[in-house]
């Protein structure tokens, strides 16, 4: 049976004989694996499409359920990677990282190809921003994961019209009223307003992640959240080990 899908490519691993096992994220939101054969010699043409992020249109063949389906076709729409813009291309290594961890096999969750296809399109677009668009998706993510609860109201005490100052595995967001906390600790001024805007803008508006101390305090916060859940991410290293 041949199947043939819109999908994002996460991870090409080389396999023997010159193939390629990829994983892609599918237009459903689900983890998809298979192996092109021969697409590692210099003849195929179908090798520049299977580069992290690259949004392709590609057909499997295989029954369903079975581990290793082969991919016969493997057509290029759109790729993020821009020719020597290191920056984003180790955002985009880091992005594919991500989602080829928590897209799942079997489990479709649509909200990630959205998520992630937005962030591709904005990577292409304004590249200078990518460490942006990485904030951005570290937030959505935690939030399709069920790991971060809305920032309107305190998740302690139920008030909206007072600072957050704490986020609590237990709680949620914690604020000022309900949940003392050493000043030098607390999150900064202007918390819950960069939540907001990482809500309510489109992946190309993604606030700049060290605009303010509180954008600085949220973006550290939530990608140490997420990391943790992941325990840990080698792309991550190799982005801050070149960043800095
Ligand atoms: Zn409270």
């Amino acid at each position: 049976m041949i199947r043939t899908l819109t999908a994002i490519v996460l991870r090409p691993t080389p396999f023997q004989e010159g193939g390629l096992i990829v994983s892609f994220l599918t237009e459903h939101g689900e983890r998809l694996v298979g192996l092109a054969k021969g697409a590692k010699k210099p003849t195929a043409k179908w090798v520049s499409s299977f580069e992290p992020l690259s949004l392709v249109t590609v057909s499997f063949f295989g029954k369903e359920h079975v581990e290793l389906r082969r991919i016969t076709r493997c057509e290029l729409q759109h790729s993020p990677l821009i020719l020597g813009h290191l920056e984003s291309n180790l955002v985009v290594a880091c992005l594919a990282d991500l989602f080829d961890r928590l897209a799942k096999e079997g489990l479709e969750d649509d909200r990630l190809f959205r998520l992630l296809s937005a962030c591709a399109r904005a990577l292409k677009q304004t590249p200078e921003r990518a460490m942006a668009i990485l904030a951005y998706a570290e937030h959505w993510l935690l939030h399709c994961l069920g790991l971060l609860p809305h920032p309107r109201l305190c998740g302690r005490c139920g008030r909206e019209d007072t600072p957050l100052v704490l986020f609590s595995e237990e709680h949620g967001w914690c604020c000022s009223a309900c949940t003392p906390v050493d000043p030098e600790e607390a999150l900064p001024a202007g918390a819950k307003e960069h939540l907001r805007l990482l809500r309510t803008l489109p992946a190309e508006e993604a606030p700049e992640p060290d605009a303010t101390e509180a954008a600085r305090a949220i973006t550290l916060l939530l990608r140490e959240r997420l990391l943790r859940e992941l325990g840990g991410a080698r792309s991550y290293d190799v982005l801050f080990k070149l960043l800095i």
